[in-house]
């Protein structure tokens, strides 16, 4: 599995429609500073699923709608679709190749689809939650939050490698179920 293009659509800085398409192997994207490449990190993590306004650094879940600049005005919409190459079959579906896609409406309304047809977040979540992708998987590493990581002390550490495993959310689950 791999991913194959994606394309934003009023999302961030991305106003215009801009498809970008990744090959088996390493992807670098360069650029000035302010130039959009965590916008592209963001809008990965968003069409895959997340529902943290913080995690897309943003103050409020609409702030991923391109907001306008001098000459352009504001959208009401942003649009993600993420191509992934199934042939291997690691996602749990009869097709070779999925997209998946998020639109957000300015007032608030959001729309997901699977291969073109509507679908919950859940549908998109689930898709994605037994392939190593999507979201609270660790697969995004931010920007400083290696740093993060290497000053970390050791519990935090451990934290940090739990959660990673999926032991996390079982250890969560025991320390429930002791308090009462
Ligand atoms: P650096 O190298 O500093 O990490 P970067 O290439 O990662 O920079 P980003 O953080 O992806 O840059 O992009 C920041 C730019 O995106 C800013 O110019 C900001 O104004 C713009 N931006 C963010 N959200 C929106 C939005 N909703 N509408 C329009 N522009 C936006
Ligand atoms: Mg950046």
């Amino acid at each position: 599995m791999h991913l194959k293009s994606m394309t934003l659509r009023g999302f961030k800085s991305f106003a215009s429609a801009t498809t970008m398409r990744f090959e088996p192997g390493i992807t670098c994207v360069v650029g000035p500073n302010g130039s959009g490449k965590s916008n592209v990190v963001d809008a990965l993590a968003w069409v895959m699923g997340e529902q943290g306004a913080k995690s897309l650094r943003g103050g409020k879940m609409e702030d991923v709608i391109f907001a306008g600049t001098a000459g352009r005005p504001p959208l009401g919409r942003a649009e993600v679709s993420l191509t992934i190459d199934n042939t291997d079959g690691a996602l749990p579906i009869d097709y070779t190749e999925v997209t998946i896609s998020r639109i957000m409406f300015r007032n608030g309304g959001s729309e997901y689809a699977i291969n073109g047809t509507a679908c919950r977040l859940l549908d998109i979540q689930e898709l994605l939650s037994d392939s190593g992708i999507g979201r609270e998987m660790h697969v995004i590493v931010g920007q400083g939050q290696l740093d993060a990581v290497l000053r970390a002390g050791p519990e935090e550490r451990r934290a940090f490698i739990e959660e990673a495993a999926g032991v996390l959310k079982h250890r969560k689950r025991k320390e429930k179920a002791l308090r009462k």
